[in-house]
């Protein structure tokens, strides 16, 4: 099911359909191949005040210095519809963060500590919003998905806008890919790409399977 089929689904209280998933620690909310695929619209009806954004390889690729002209578009039309922005990222380098920040119109957490929760919940402090409106992007399973399920906010995972990574990032990487096997992509069903052989693999949770677990 499409979260589109949820959009009215938003509760009384505020809370954002959709748990996190119940598969695993790192399951994602929902699975997509970019920033793209997510409509700010449809976020926005489903009750979601408030987006994270990892930055790198999320919004800008690894190597490059700036956010692509997509990534730059969407969070403008995100804005647009009334959603706040902030990115939310472990990458150090105050300068090229700022830069990113600065092009994306939106603060910035600096040295998250991903998968450590702290980062997140300063950015949600900052913004006034509370776990429940707000979803994290991201690319990484163990820093992004676990950070947003240990800080107990849904995640949107997308593939990596590049296929270069830091060192310690690459044997991540094929952890990654085995656990994601058979996860299908929202609106694409199942991949056919090893499902099933991966008996802990997480399943992308269904929109409005129940509130969020507690942090
Ligand atoms: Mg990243």
């Amino acid at each position: 099911m499409s979260a589109a089929g949820n959009a009215n689904s938003a509760n009384a209280s505020g809370r954002v359909p959709g748990a996190q998933g119940r598969d695993g620690l790192w399951a994602p909310w929902r699975r997509v191949h970019a920033l793209r695929d997510l409509d700010p619209a449809e976020l926005e009806a489903l009750g979601v005040r408030l987006v994270l954004l990892d930055r790198d390889n999320t919004c800008v690729p690894r190597g490059e210095t700036d956010p692509t002209d997509e990534v730059v578009a969407w969070c403008a039309e995100a804005r647009g519809v009334g959603l706040a922005l902030a990115l939310v990222s472990n990458n150090w380098d105050r300068e090229g963060l700022e830069r990113t920040s600065s092009q994306l119109e939106c603060p910035v957490v600096s040295f998250a500590m991903k998968p450590l929760p702290h980062g997140l919940r300063r950015a949600m402090a900052e913004a006034g919003v509370p776990r429940e409106q707000t979803i994290l992007v991201g690319d990484q399973l163990f820093t992004d998905v676990l950070a947003g399920r240990l800080a107990g906010v849904r995640v949107a995972l997308v593939d990596p806008q590049s296929e270069r990574d830091l060192f310690y990032a690459k044997p991540m990487r094929k952890v990654e890919r085995r656990l994601l096997r058979g996860v299908p992509y929202e609106g694409e069903g199942e991949t056919g790409d090893g499902a099933g052989s991966a008996p802990s693999a997480p399943r992308a949770s269904e929109p409005g399977e129940g509130d969020l677990p507690e942090p």
